[in-house]
């Protein structure tokens, strides 16, 4: 059934192979068990899973080494992979991250925790539901109709720049990091350079005109929206003083 998601296990211990296929299959996923990186990339030739569970130390070439392909080709390079490893430390954490990996689970694990972190994973795939109209301020943006108001004045955004608004104006008065902003609005940003936000951000204070100045840089941490921005501020409390 196409509503299954599909999981392919690469592993190469048998014993945690069959836990994981067990407990997803028992909670409404298929699944497919490779034991070594050919037998896995066969299995992806054979059909794109939609998400891949990939164990860290295998035969051959490591799960780190898959990862890293996988990111690169066309085919592949938007399923979401899980590391399952047994190194824990930091570095191996960034490391799996880096190589592309989407989340990082230490063993031993549990089976709770595991299906936890593959639902997690696939919902911040999904496409996004189109949701209500959001208002910060005078701004306004209807994720329906694809409009975005200041005041009575319609502003002209670029994709881009709409989901950027859109998830700022989702969580107005917070500090995003640039980081934080890829994941977000960029989904997966292991190929994209931070300075990406910037150059967004330019644009869509620009195409903000005078709403611009409600995009705030926070020095050091990122960017943050708020209906009050400061140099507004400054000047309606001089002229409260
Ligand atoms: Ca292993």
């Amino acid at each position: 059934m196409r509503n299954m998601p599909a999981v392919l296990v690469v592993e190469d211990e048998p014993a945690i192979a069959e836990l994981v296929a067990v407990n997803l299959r028992h909670n409404g996923f298929r699944t497919t068990w490779a034991m070594d990186s050919a037998s896995a990339q066969r299995e992806i030739d054979a059909g794109v899973p939609d998400l891949i569970l990939l164990d860290w130390m295998l035969p051959g070439e490591s799960g780190l080494v898959l990862a890293k392909r996988w990111r690169t080709h066309p085919r592949t390079k938007d399923v979401p992979i899980i590391m399952l490893t047994a190194r824990g430390d930091e570095s191996d954490r960034v490391a799996g991250l880096d190589a592309g990996a989407d989340d990082y689970i230490a063993k031993p694990f549990s089976t709770k925790e595991l299906l936890a972190r593959v639902r997690a994973v696939l919902r911040r795939r999904a496409p996004e539901p189109v949701g209500e109209s959001v208002k910060v301020g005078e701004l306004m943006l209807d994720p329906a109709t694809h409009r975005v108001t200041f005041g009575a004045q319609p502003l002209k955004l670029g994709p881009t720049e709409f989901k950027l608004l859109h998830f700022m104006m989702g969580s107005a008065e917070r500090v995003h990091s640039r980081a934080n902003l890829l994941d977000k609005v960029w989904g997966d940003h292991v190929y994209i350079e931070e300075r990406t936000v910037d150059v967004h951000v330019k644009r869509l204070r620009e195409a903000m005109a005078g709403a611009g100045c409600m995009i705030e840089t926070v020095r050091g941490a990122g960017y943050r929206l708020t209906a009050r921005p400061e140099s507004v501020v400054t000047q309606s409390e001089k002229a409260g003083a």
